[in-house]
């Protein structure tokens, strides 16, 4: 016997009545975005490998050890096979797509959002999967065209905030820090490597690896025996120049100002190379309720954070671009999901009912019963559509299940014209002549 496939470890299959709730959240950014201006980009799912080496940073998490990468077949013995890659994250697709389609001569901010999946090889658990979604939004243009402005940053995070309130997400907390210039990071990169130097054969191996390669990366370690030393170390705030100052204030008088309230975290530097200055995300440390399968346990699992983003305003450069600051956010729709299905726990819907279920009285009539399925459908109702096969008590049963009316349509129905309709709340059952079926039907349906 031949073994059962299945879907591939850490990816899954969305079902409904699931699949309603991932498009509401969907259709809910889509309208979020729309309000401040933002168009939609939908860049290809697999790019040259190159492009996240240089856009993300070698030495990233993502980059050196979660990326499914390939040598994909040369066309003519003369071509070299090309290394590609499925997505790890979408903002360098968007800045490579920025650059190839000269999106900076318009001279005009570029606010553009995508939604889609993205690919890592990371250990599966509750909110990581290696097939995930993203929803994300990036701000670039030339800095004639206000990007590196503060007033984008505060109006990107204010945006945030919206967004999870209208989603229904509450509880989140916004933790803010600034990674400064490239130049800052520079300075502070030496003071961490020098101060890691007596503390660093006490940390785990990727921290002593990161201590030499990467300093900052220290930060994001994970390691809980890591973190007291961690918190000995010197913050990045100390070491950022007049400018990086002075931008980073104007992004949270902004937000002041707004009232979008936020938590300094000296130690947010996140994982990719090119972040400059203001960096963030939004996290939620909420419990499941009483009456989930498990009350009290965090919904994210080990993952708290439903979105991270920043400024990159050097990425469009390191991958052969024109100067072009930019600041971007990816939110997981994953973790989206978790969190409201855990939180509207107590008001779930019930699945939606439709508005009829045809019932042909023998086949004979199958063909008459889809031309009049289409009309109902057509005039915008929710129908299902039975079979002449079954019995008469079978589709009753099958009608009562998931429908508001049955409409039986057997030869005498068909020939005259005039159906029998039943409406399962009231138990009335009426004889309804075609052409006024739909207003009837539609005009019970919300009783
Ligand atoms: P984490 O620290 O949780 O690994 P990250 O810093 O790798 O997050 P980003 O690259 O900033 O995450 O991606 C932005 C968002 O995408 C995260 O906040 C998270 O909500 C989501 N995300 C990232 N990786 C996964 C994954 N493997 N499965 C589900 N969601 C993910
Ligand atoms: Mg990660």
């Amino acid at each position: 016997m031949s073994q059962t496939l299945k879907a591939v470890r850490g990816t899954r299959d969305l079902l409904p009545p699931e699949t309603e709730l991932w498009n509401r959240i969907e259709a809910t950014a889509r309208a979020v975005f729309a309000r401040y201006n933002f168009g939609e980009i939908r860049t290809p799912v697999f790019e040259d490998t190159a492009l996240f080496a240089r856009g993300v940073g070698e030495e990233t998490d993502i980059v050196s050890k979660e990326m499914y990468t390939w040598e994909d077949r040369a066309r003519a013995q003369s071509e070299r096979p090309q290394s590609l890659t499925l997505r790890p994250e979408n903002t360098a697709g968007v800045v490579r797509a920025y650059i190839e389609h000269k999106l900076g001569e318009t001279g005009q901010l570029q606010k553009l959002y995508y939604i889609g999946p993205q690919f890592r090889r990371e250990r599966p658990q509750k909110g990581r999967y290696r097939q995930f979604w993203q929803i994300g939004a990036e701000v670039i243009g030339p800095p004639s065209s206000g990007s590196e402005s503060p007033l984008r940053d505060a109006e990107v995070l204010e945006m945030l905030a919206t967004l999870l309130d209208e989603l229904g997400i509450s509880g989140w907390t916004l933790e803010l820090n600034s990674v400064g210039s490239a130049a800052d990071r520079a300075r502070y990169n030496d003071v961490l490597r020098a101060a890691l130097i007596p503390v660093e054969p006490r940390m785990c191996v990727d921290c002593q690896r990161r201590a030499v390669t990467n300093p900052l990366r220290v930060l994001d370690c994970k390691v809980p025996e890591d973190q007291p030393i961690i918190e000995t170390l010197p913050k990045i705030f100390d070491s950022l120049g007049e400018d990086s100052r002075v931008h980073f204030s104007a992004v949270t008088a902004a937000l002041d100002a707004a009232g979008v309230p936020y938590h300094l975290n000296p130690r947010l530097v996140r994982g990719l190379d090119y972040y400059t200055r203001t960096t963030f995300e939004f996290t939620h440390g909420g419990l499941s309720p009483q009456g989930a399968s498990s009350p009290g346990t965090p919904i994210l699992g080990a993952q708290n954070a439903l979105l991270g983003g920043g400024r990159y305003d050097g990425l469009s450069e390191a991958i052969g671009g024109p100067k072009a600051p930019g600041i971007g956010f990816a939110m997981g729709l994953d973790r989206l999901v978790l969190t409201l299905q855990a939180t509207e726990l107590n008001q779930k819907a019930a699945p939606p009912q439709v508005d009829a279920y045809i019932a042909p009285l023998g086949e004979g009539v199958n063909a008459a019963a889809l031309a009049l399925a289409r009309e109902l459908r057509r005039a915008g109702l929710r129908v299902e559509l039975g079979d002449g096969s079954f019995r008469l008590k079978k589709s009753f049963e099958a009608a009562d299940k998931i429908a508001r009316h049955i409409v039986i349509l057997g030869e005498d129905e068909h020939r005259s014209g005039i159906l029998t309709v039943k409406n399962f709340a009231s138990g009335i059952q009426t004889k309804v002549p075609r052409a006024e079926l739909a207003a009837h039907l539609a005009s019970t349906a919300s009783e």
